[in-house]
């Protein structure tokens, strides 16, 4: 018997045309589920009629349904991280809006789940996805892998069961620049994959441009650790040994074969390859100054407008119950 309660946490951001079909779909799997369940919907600010329908599901099963509007949209690891707040489960199971993980899984997270681990990871197989997303994901991971820390795994994303102590741990990190994937994985504990076929989006589109995605693959670079800046001593002392060597080598020639001056397409091409990296080196610095800029601030992660009212949620912490009461909940808790 399974007498635990599950939470599914979903970020949803304009996403009206699925969200009914959705819900229909996920509460038909979890009723089949032998224990209680609860789905912690996040209004990332839609300007769609995404609220309203919540507000109608919410209404309708008041017991189950929960949910939590932004005042705007923050992105979706505010989204998550509102949902996980606010999940009161004692498995917390992360899910898109978009039908695009399978509801079904979450049968065989969970049952993984009663084996022991603490996340299930379900990784999506890169099957009709464009070549050119696959390949540059590819690099992309083996890139990355190499400069971070935590591992990060191609094709893992937000879809997962977290266990109570797993996201207590993730909540326990209260960084202003977050990037899920990697904190999960720092996280740690007893982690399992399994794969699962990619489904194509039904409806609407995905909020992903290339500009975003390749904002997001700098930030998994820079938000773990400082070993791009120790490769920039390392390319500075390189161009610096080069410097000497090419010097070395003019003293030679000179001394060999008298002074030779033309030399104007060698003196254009190192002082713009060097301006180049300098502008590079100066960029990742700010990089780096930029994060601790907001660290510094503390804003909070998100503001919230509206909840489903302030019900008792049984094994939540006292202080997400009245989630509706404070505004500045992110502010207040820290
Ligand atoms: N999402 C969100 N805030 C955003 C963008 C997306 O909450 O600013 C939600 C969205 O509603 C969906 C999930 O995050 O449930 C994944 O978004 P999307 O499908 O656009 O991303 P993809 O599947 O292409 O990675
Ligand atoms: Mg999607």
């Amino acid at each position: 018997m399974w007498d635990v309660l599950l939470s599914l946490v979903v970020p949803c951001f304009n996403e009206e045309d699925v969200l009914t079909r959705f819900h229909a779909r996920v509460t038909d799997e979890l009723s089949a589920l032998d224990g209680e369940f609860e789905i912690v919907y996040v209004d990332d600010g839609s300007r769609d009629g995404t609220l309203p329908l919540l507000r109608g599901l919410a209404a309708a099963d008041p017991d189950r349904v929960r949910f939590v509007s932004f005042s705007r949209n923050f992105g979706k690891e505010a989204a998550m991280l509102a949902g996980l707040r606010h999940a009161a489960g004692d498995a917390v199971v992360i899910m898109d809006a978009d039908l695009q993980h399978p509801p079904e899984l979450v049968h065989r997270m969970v049952a993984l789940h009663r084996e022991g681990y603490d996340q299930v990871v379900a990784r999506r197989t890169r099957e009709g996805d464009r070549v050119t997303r696959t390949l540059t994901a590819r690099l992309y991971y083996r890139a990355i892998n190499r400069l971070v820390d935590v591992e990060l795994v191609d094709g893992v994303g937000d879809f997962r069961l977290l266990s109570r102590r797993t996201v207590d741990a993730v909540l326990g990190l209260g960084e202003y620049n977050r990037f899920s994937k990697g904190l999960f994985s720092w996280v740690g504990f007893r982690t399992t994959t399994f794969s699962y076929e990619n489904a194509v989006r039904e409806e609407g589109r995905s909020k992903w441009t290339f500009g975003k995605l390749l904002n997001y693959g700098l930030d998994g670079l820079i938000s773990f650790n400082d070993k791009p800046l120790r490769a920039a001593v390392y390319l500075g002392l390189l161009l610096v040994g080069v410097a000497f060597a090419y010097a070395a080598w003019i003293v030679a020639v000179a001394l060999a074969s008298g002074v030779d001056t033309p030399g104007y397409v060698t003196l254009l091409v190192a002082v713009t390859a060097l301006a180049g990296v300098q502008m590079v080196m100066v960029g990742l610095i700010g990089e780096y100054v930029g994060r601790i800029y907001y660290e510094v601030k503390r804003r909070p992660h998100y503001l919230v407008a509206e909840t489903h009212a302030g019900r008792e949620t049984g094994t939540a912490p006292a202080d997400t119950r009245a989630a509706g009461a404070s505004l500045w909940e992110t502010v207040v808790r820290k």
